[in-house]
């Protein structure tokens, strides 16, 4: 950033540059992995008559704590991965990168490690609270080279190691048997394993939160927006051991998350049958998406996710991207030279992506 010089920007902070995937219109918006399925009326209406009920108190503060949804998150979690979490086993932000923003202040005081390409958040986020950031590679296939991380784990001793299953933007997904052997080893250096399951629901592969029980150097973090079609709510949790909890409310604004978030949010468990119904749409949707792509002499990466990472294309990526906008369809340069990701959308949209795709390459 090019901060002017009366600014009394923090030094370190100059040579960063802010989150910003495009937010341009477009006839089909691929680039941000959002559900493309909005709320059915029904569940509009549910928001809404929640919304009215808390209106009536909003001239006092939320409930600090948050518990009835986090309550709610534990049992949609139980349900899911057969674990026996309570509410003292979540916490709940505006967003899961507020999330990881907490964990950085409350455990940051090490380094953290993690390995790219993976989420671009983590390491701007590390930056910004002044934690030391560690850039594991991983092998020229995207996956994780597992025996490198545990020596990497072990010679480092992180205090945050970072692994984002499945992994945006590349879409492969670890075993629980691999994500086990990162938590041992982060555990015996006195650090933690953060594993960011943004796309958990997407994929088949067991849960990190069914570790946490025999582990508590393990943390979750799990997000609404993806999965649930809930991004413009801003709502994210983490999953954890019950010290993490506490640790978590040294670091937390107080009354940080609003009387209508809450609100919003447990409506929106409540439908979570409906939500989650549109899951196994687009995980069909991604495997014919797949096919198509191949189809067309194009290679992608095996995804666990909903969106693809893809090459093969002759053009450099900045091109091939910029083109496609042109024809109406915004997908996403991840700065990875010779790839571009796109992210499931519904039929219409990937129809047009498709078709696009066809008179470019
Ligand atoms: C999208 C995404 C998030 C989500 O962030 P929110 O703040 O909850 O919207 C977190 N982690 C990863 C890896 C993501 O791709």
């Amino acid at each position: 950033m090019s901060a002017p010089s009366w600014l009394p920007l923090r030094r370190d902070l100059s040579p960063l540059s802010p989150y910003g995937a495009p937010q341009v219109p477009a006839q089909a918006s691929l680039n941000t992995n959002e559900n493309p399925y909005s709320p059915s009326p029904e569940l509009q209406r549910a928001i809404a008559d929640a919304v009215l009920k808390v209106s009536s108190e909003l001239n006092r503060y939320p409930d600090r704590d948050a518990v009835s949804l986090r309550t709610k998150l534990a049992e949609y979690i139980n349900s899911r991965s057969s674990t026996k979490l309570g509410s003292q086993n979540i916490w709940a932000a505006n967003g899961s990168n507020e999330i990881i923003q907490s964990i950085f202040l409350a455990f940051g005081e090490g380094a953290a490690l993690g390995f790219t390409p993976s989420y671009s958040m983590h390491p701007l986020i590390a930056k910004v609270c002044g934690t030391k950031w560690i850039d594991g590679k991983r092998n020229p296939d995207f996956t994780i080279n597992i025996s490198a991380a545990l020596e990497e784990i072990a010679g480092h001793k992180p205090s945050l190691t970072f692994i984002t299953t499945p992994n945006n933007p590349t879409g492969g997904a670890l075993s629980i048997e691999d994500i086990k052997r990162l938590a041992d080893a982060a555990g015996k250096v006195g650090g933690l394993l953060v594993v960011d399951e943004a796309y958990a629901e997407f994929s088949s592969q067991e849960s990190a939160v069914t570790l946490i029980a025999s582990n508590p150097h393990v943390i979750v973090i799990r997000t609404m927006s993806k999965a649930f079609a809930f991004a413009g709510a801003r709502v994210g949790y983490m999953v954890c051991d019950s010290c993490v909890t506490d640790a978590m409310m040294l670091v937390r604004l107080p009354y940080h998350l609003s009387a209508l978030t809450q609100a919003a949010a447990s409506v929106a468990i409540d439908f979570k049958d409906e939500l989650l119904g549109y899951v196994s749409t687009l995980i069909k949707s991604r495997d014919s998406l797949v096919r198509e792509l191949e189809d067309l002499g194009l290679r992608t990466i095996p995804s666990a996710a909903n969106f693809i990472l893809f090459t093969g294309f002759k053009a450099d990526a900045p091109k091939l991207w910029s083109e496609l906008l042109g024809k109406g369809v915004l997908i996403r340069d991840v700065g990875l030279a010779g790839y571009l990701r796109v992210s499931i959308g519904n039929e219409a949209e990937n129809t047009l992506f498709i078709s696009a795709l066809k008179e470019l390459i």
